[in-house]
């Protein structure tokens, strides 16, 4: 009777640590870890102690005889995910996490004054990881324009995805440790400058994630209507700049641009019954925009085959057993390349089967539904008698759909802030583990980065805690050299 680890996966790893037989992978010190789309339990080696589900902060454990029905396609995922990869049992490395059986620093350490901007979870993890360190003790100011703390867990994470959202429980209690003070909407850069944080304080990490949408190159892009998935996302979940976003739901049809798990959030929240969200995180406005709402199909447009598609199979389980989806069989060709690793090919062929054992395009009926396509760049955007057209190649010929919207989800930018420098290019802070460089490549001293204004928008939510052990090393490191001062 294996554990089994589901959909709401968070890749935070806490639970790697937990087991004694050490079959929960890829572990954070795996190469495969970066890539993974979620952490899988090897069920021939798995002992049923159930240490695991407690560590877990998002719920995402269960044993496979308390397994709903929707979760049922995740104890074949696991199983599958060892076969493909090999077993558990044939690694020789046991996962050990620095922070287990820490004492407190001693009582004459060294005290670090450290700002970080940004209270989401690149920032809390950067005061965790703080918290953590037995060579130094730390008084930690977090800086967060919002009135609210949580970042995208809170306003990116779908509303309904309660459990998900739990993950700021522990964000909550890092923040009411002794030595850690919240500011709450305080605009760093406007109302405090980063050279007033810089003067007092040792450091100062820039945590500021990712909120705006890539620009979409296209003709049309800046037609009224065609706007950025993660602006859709950050409105209905009442992320207050995007309060009155003009949403366009009196078509039948809402066109996505690319298909990453923001793409298929969206089409997911415009297709599914509005009373799924009454009671979560979405705004009284999006409720009665979606009950209003006369959108019948979203089609999921990506440009490349099946095999490139971004999103994860947890997503497309999730979006799968909300709402009937659909795909064109000519889409789902098998993928040519074999120089992929196992854990790559392993996902390649998990979707394909998952893809395939959806009905086709033709079999929708007038219910509402989301037709995925692959292998169908769009070519442009036009406008005409109140209705927008996307224009895509599909497969080599002309092909057009018809629709009242269109969202861009292409990926996400990492948000500036004045007086700290920014890649415009990468949509990033320029840095090297996480030391923030200036203009002439150097490292500015006393600033750093972390979560994805660092890295880009890549990984889950727990990819970020080992993102932020990289950059409190560097930061902690740079102190012990002397590099650091403050007033
Ligand atoms: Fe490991 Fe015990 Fe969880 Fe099984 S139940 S994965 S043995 S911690």
């Amino acid at each position: 009777m294996p554990h089994v680890i589901v959909q709401n996966c968070c890749n935070d790893g806490s639970c790697v640590p937990e087991c004694p037989v050490d079959c929960i992978h890829p572990t954070p010190d795996e190469p495969e870890y970066a890539t993974a789309e979620m952490l899988y339990i090897d069920p021939d080696v798995c002992i049923d102690c159930g240490a695991c589900i407690d560590a877990c902060p998002v719920s995402a454990i269960t044993t496979d005889y308390e397994l709903t029905t929707e979760m049922a396609p995740f104890e074949a995922m696991n199983a599958e995910y060892y076969r493909a990869v090999g077993s558990s049992a044939d690694r020789d490395h046991p996962y050990a996490d620095p922070r287990l059986g820490r004492k407190r620093p001693a009582s004459d350490a060294a005290t670090l004054r450290i700002a970080v901007v940004g209270a989401g979870a690149a920032g809390h993890y950067v005061v965790s990881e703080l918290q953590s360190r037995i060579d130094v003790r730390a008084e930690i100011d977090v800086y967060e324009r919002l009135a609210e703390p949580g970042g995208l867990v809170r306003f990116g994470v779908a509303p309904d995805h309660a459990d998900t959202k739990k993950v700021q429980e522990q964000f909550t209690k890092s923040r009411a440790q002794k030595g850690v003070t919240t500011h709450l909407g305080v605009r760093v850069g406007e109302e405090v400058s980063h050279e007033d944080l810089a003067r007092t304080h040792h450091a100062v990490v820039y945590a500021v994630g990712s909120l705006h949408g890539r620009t979409l190159d296209l003709p049309g892009a800046e037609l009224p209507g065609v706007i950025a998935a993660a602006d859709l996302v950050a409105w209905y979940n009442g992320h207050p700049d995007f309060a009155g976003l003009s949403v366009d739901l009196t078509h039948e049809r809402v066109v996505v641009l690319g298909n990453g798990n923001v793409a298929l959030d969206v089409a997911r929240i415009l297709t599914a019954d509005p009373e799924t969200f009454v009671g979560t995180d979405m705004t009284d406005e999006a409720l009665v925009a979606l009950r209003d709402s006369q959108v019948r199909e979203v089609v999921v447009l990506g440009r490349r085959g099946p095999e490139h598609a971004a999103f994860t199979s947890p997503e497309l389980v999730g979006l799968a057993r909300t709402v009937p989806v659909v795909v064109e069989p000519e889409d789902l060709v098998e993928p040519s390349d074999d120089d992929a690793d196992e854990q790559t090919r392993f996902y390649r062929t998990q979707k394909l089967a998952l893809l395939r054992a959806l009905p086709p395009a033709s079999a929708g009926s007038g219910e509402r539904r989301v037709v995925l396509r692959f292998g169908t760049p769009p070519t442009g955007i036009t406008v005409s008698d109140g209705a927008l057209s996307v224009a895509f190649d599909d497969h080599g010929a002309p092909g057009s759909l018809d629709c009242g919207m269109v969202l861009a989800s292409i990926g996400l930018r990492g948000t500036s802030v004045p007086g700290v420098p920014y890649d415009e290019a990468t949509g990033t802070i320029p840095n090297t583990d996480g030391r923030v460089l200036g203009p002439d490549g150097a490292a500015l001293p006393g600033v750093y980065v972390a979560g994805w204004c660092k890295r880009g928008p890549t990984g889950v939510i727990g990819t970020n805690r080992f993102d932020a052990r990289g950059t409190v090393d560097a930061l902690v490191e740079d102190f012990h050299a002397g590099i650091l001062r403050a007033e």
